[in-house]
């Protein structure tokens, strides 16, 4: 059974990572695509929900899913836990889904190492005046706040060499296409194509 693809996605606050996300989901036609919604023992932010968003529990609750080994993958990130849950992942895959997995570099590293045919993508910023413009725009945070999240952003985008591809989000339309055309091309290795024709190919290379 052909199965689907993990697709690792990666970029500092500000680079319109979720909206990406989210817009690929809204018109994609080609691909049963799925984004993995992960635990998380950071507060709810208003206007999310239990659930769609993120499953909001305990460190308690986390801490318990660390040691039933739980998670695919899971890391700490701005003092909160973040973890994906492993059956629902492979689940999905199985059932021939893509997966858009939206985590730092930290798990990307370990999902790497979990499911090398995974394929990762870092998004970045166009300038560094351009992230500063948008974490401003998004917050009414004072300004060493926001020069906090510059500074992570920074330190976060040094992991950029990690990742399959790049995507530079200047224009979203163009982003959005690029990130579209990476989950096209990844269906187009060679590897899933003999898996996907294999009678096809042997037809074909019959004396
Ligand atoms: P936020 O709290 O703003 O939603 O997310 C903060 C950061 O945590 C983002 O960089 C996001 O990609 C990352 N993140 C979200 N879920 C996960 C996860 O399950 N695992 C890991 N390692 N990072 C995650």
């Amino acid at each position: 059974m052909v199965k689907g693809i993990l697709f690792i996605i990666s970029a500092p606050s500000g680079t319109g990572k979720s909206s990406l996300i989210q817009e690929v989901l809204n018109t994609n036609s080609l691909f049963k695509i799925q984004v993995s919604i992960s635990h998380t023992t950071r507060m709810i932010r208003p206007g999310e929900h239990n659930g769609r968003h993120y499953y909001f529990i305990s460190i308690n609750e986390f801490k318990t899913m660390i040691k039933n080994k739980r998670f695919l993958e899971y890391a700490k990130v701005f003092n909160n836990y973040y973890g994906t849950s492993r059956k629902k992942v492979y689940k999905l895959l199985l059932d021939g889904n893509d997966i858009f997995l939206d985590i730092d570099w930290q798990g990307a590293q370990q999902v790497r190492h979990i499911i090398p045919d995974s394929k990762s993508i870092f998004i970045l910023p166009p300038s560094k005046n351009e992230l500063y413009r948008r974490l401003r725009k998004r917050s009414q945070d004072s300004d060493i706040i926001i020069n906090k999240r510059m500074e992570r952003a920074v330190s976060e985008m040094q992991h950029y060499v990690e990742y399959d591809y790049l995507i530079i989000n200047d224009d979203f339309k163009v982003a959005l296409s690029n990130l579209k055309k990476i989950v096209q091309v990844a269906h187009l290795s060679r590897k899933r194509q003999i898996k996907s024709h294999n009678i096809l190919i042997k037809n074909l290379l019959k004396k």
